[in-house]
């Protein structure tokens, strides 16, 4: 190894370019062969009714299982698999797999995917996701679409009109990590999202009985206001969940529920709660 490093040390000019380009060079390779080899697995976090305790479905958040990176963020690979254009292609592999898995669970459960502001580009976008629902025989009305703030930077005409047809067809929308971006009041009063879910570094800051406890509160009176229903996210403790429980009805996620869950270990969960249903309604094969 001491020879190895030896050798290298040429790349003293600039040594921590060179390593970041090799790195990177490297997420992308690794990105292109596990789009190849399926190795982009959903895992589920679920989304709780605060009030009554009960699950109402799970949101889908991407894994990368690497050969060679282990299992990696979706912090790290998104923004890349962004910036090679192969966005969609993995954005609707997962919700494929994910379309798979809900259509085996209690019909009364939602599907929950989030979606880069890329993809919103495309005008064929809602079309395109109507076609993986008939494709996977899904209902439109389980499946939920999140889209964060940032996606209201560029064209929010676009986007209004993408959110009413994607309405149209049943699907639903929720506006992620409130708080975190640049919309206006007037522009959220414009777009019709079905959903506001709060970023999880106000809902953190409850419990000390901070800021983030009044931005809460803020948050939840507008949507109140604009009749969208609030959901918070990143709920850890007790003393949070006892703040939000007086708030209102509120759906909440988060690590005090349990972390995001492989397709086997949701399947253990819903079997003990005799919320698995194994009649998938095309007849697919059965899982081991
Ligand atoms: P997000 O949609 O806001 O998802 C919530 C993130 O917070 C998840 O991180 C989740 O694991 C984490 N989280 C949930 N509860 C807690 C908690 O109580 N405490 C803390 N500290 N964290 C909590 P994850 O899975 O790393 O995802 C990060 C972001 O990556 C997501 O934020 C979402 O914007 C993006 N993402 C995930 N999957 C996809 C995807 O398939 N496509 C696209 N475009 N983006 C995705
Ligand atoms: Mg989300
Ligand atoms: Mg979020
Ligand atoms: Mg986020």
């Amino acid at each position: 190894h001491a020879k190895k490093r030896g050798k290298n040390r040429y790349y003293w000019f600039e040594p921590q370019m060179e390593n970041e380009r090799r790195f990177r060079n490297a997420l992308e390779a690794g990105i292109r062969a596990g789009l190849a080899n399926g190795e982009f697995v959903p895992y589920y976090e679920q989304q709780i009714d605060i009030e009554t305790g009960s699950l109402t479905g799970f949101e889908m958040l991407a894994r990368w299982n690497s050969p060679r990176f282990g299992l990696v963020s979706p912090e790290v690979f998104i923004p890349v698999a962004e910036d090679m254009g192969v966005i969609p292609l993995l954005s609707e592999q997962l919700i494929e797999r994910a379309l798979e898995d809900a259509k085996r669970w209690d019909p009364a459960l939602t599907l929950s995917v989030n979606i880069s502001p890329l993809q919103l580009n495309d005008p064929w976008f809602a079309q395109r996701m109507l076609k993986l629902l008939v494709k996977h025989n899904f209902p439109p009305q389980r499946f939920e679409i999140e889209i964060t703030e940032s996606c209201l930077h560029e064209n929010v005409a676009l986007v209004r009109s993408m959110i009413l047809s994607l309405r149209n067809q049943g699907i639903k929308i929720s506006l992620d990590d409130f708080g975190t971006g640049y919309s206006s009041l007037a522009q959220l009063r414009s777009l019709p999202f079905d959903r506001i879910k709060i970023d999880r570094s106000f809902v953190s800051e409850m419990g000390q009985d901070g800021d983030g406890s009044k931005i809460v509160d803020a948050i939840v009176s507008l949507g109140e206001g604009l009749g969208m229903p609030i959901t918070a996210e990143g709920i850890e403790d007790d003393a949070v969940l006892a703040r939000l429980r007086e708030l209102g009805q509120l759906k909440g996620q988060g690590y005090i529920y349990g972390r995001p869950e492989t397709i086997e270990q949701v399947r253990e969960r819903l079997g003990a709660l005799g919320r698995l249903t194994d009649n998938a309604p095309d007849g697919a094969e059965t899982m081991s």
